[in-house]
């Protein structure tokens, strides 16, 4: 997708891109029902069409991607705010984080379980910058200071998610294997429900030019208590420069931070002149596949190039470029 478009001409306003994901994983074979996959294309093209009319009625990137991260935290089919999976004990402990490309402005939260929407969390961090990334009771205390939304814990829960952690924990396992055969009692959805990772995230280049990166999510299904993973790190799971790309991430955590995952992607660019494309295909198919890692990415650069690689079966994603008609996809 890196040919020369509109957007090469610096002085005239940019035809605006969005992309979302809603998490990668392996696919029940055999067990996607039509209704299923309608349902996650619906909620798919709902989210992106809606901030794709916000770019185009001239919102910011940040605004775009925070907006279209909110909706799908909202959404009980992806495993971020409402929907969100369960730790071990099974709680919720939510992670998010929003970057501005423009400024490299960022804000992010780690293992909150009050907050309704986390990614309005990571926002307010940003704009008070007076930090990048607070945690726990901290992060709670600073949402309640600043006037956001706060529910009762069991506002997450679903009973799909607490069904797939007792699933999981009856096998002993974190569930950060999604490779390999799907266990025949686990298929419930187009994406096998317990080795999907269902973080929720979106990248812009809006009309003015600039870039910017939202993730947002529940974790890994039967993780640890206090286990923080990629999405509110910085350059591994979420990053935005508008000199090179906005990247946000999905899939097994770990992996992604010991590569610095986003952040790679944008260096592989600025400093080996890396096309989008390549950068990304080398991030998710090399780097990441070498130390075992599964999952994907969603990535657009200043120019409005888009790559949205992963290495495992499937992943929920959707993209929109000027008035186009949204673009929805669940397999490879
Ligand atoms: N990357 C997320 C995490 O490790 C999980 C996901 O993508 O669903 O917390």
């Amino acid at each position: 997708m890196n040919s020369p478009t509109q957007n090469d001409n610096a002085s005239t306003p940019r035809v605006p891109v969005i992309a979302i994901h809603g998490g990668a994983g392996t696919i029940s074979a055999g067990t996607t029902t039509p209704e299923q996959a309608a349902a996650y294309h619906e909620a798919l093209r709902h989210v992106v069409a809606t901030a794709q009319a916000a770019l185009l009625q001239g919102a910011s990137a940040l605004d775009a991607t925070c907006l279209a991260v909110e909706l799908l935290e909202d959404c009980p089919l992806f495993n971020a705010g409402h929907g969100a999976v369960f730790t071990h004990e099974e709680t919720h402990e939510l992670d998010a984080a929003v970057m501005d490309g423009a400024t490299l402005a960022a804000g992010a939260v780690a293992g909150v379980c009050h907050v309704r929407r986390p990614v309005r969390l990571a926002r307010a961090v940003l704009e008070d910058g007076a930090h990048v990334l607070l945690a726990g009771a901290g992060a709670e205390a600073f949402a309640r200071e600043c006037g956001l939304e706060m529910v009762e814990p069991s506002y997450f829960s679903t009973e799909a998610r607490r069904q797939q952690l007792h699933r999981v924990r009856d096998t002993g396992r974190v569930v950060v294997d999604h490779e390999g055969a799907a266990m025949a009692s686990l298929a419930h959805a187009p994406l096998d429900e317990d080795r999907k990772f269902g973080t929720v995230g979106a990248v812009a280049l809006d009309m003015h030019g600039h870039l910017a990166a939202a993730t947002s999510t529940g974790g890994m299904t039967n993780k640890r208590v206090g286990r923080v993973g990629d999405s509110p790190l910085i350059g591994a799971g979420t990053y935005a420069d508008d000199a090179t790309a906005a990247v946000s991430c999905t899939g097994s955590g770990e992996m992604f931070i010991r590569i610095a995952a986003a952040h790679d992607l944008c260096a592989r660019m600025a400093y080996a002149g890396a096309t989008l494309e390549a950068a990304a295909y080398t991030v998710v198919m090399k780097s990441l596949s070498a130390i075992g890692g599964t999952g994907g990415l969603i990535a657009v650069d200043r120019h409005g190039n888009l790559a949205l690689p992963f290495n495992t079966e499937g992943m929920y994603r959707a993209h929109a470029r000027g008035r186009e008609t949204p673009k929805t996809a669940i397999f490879a």
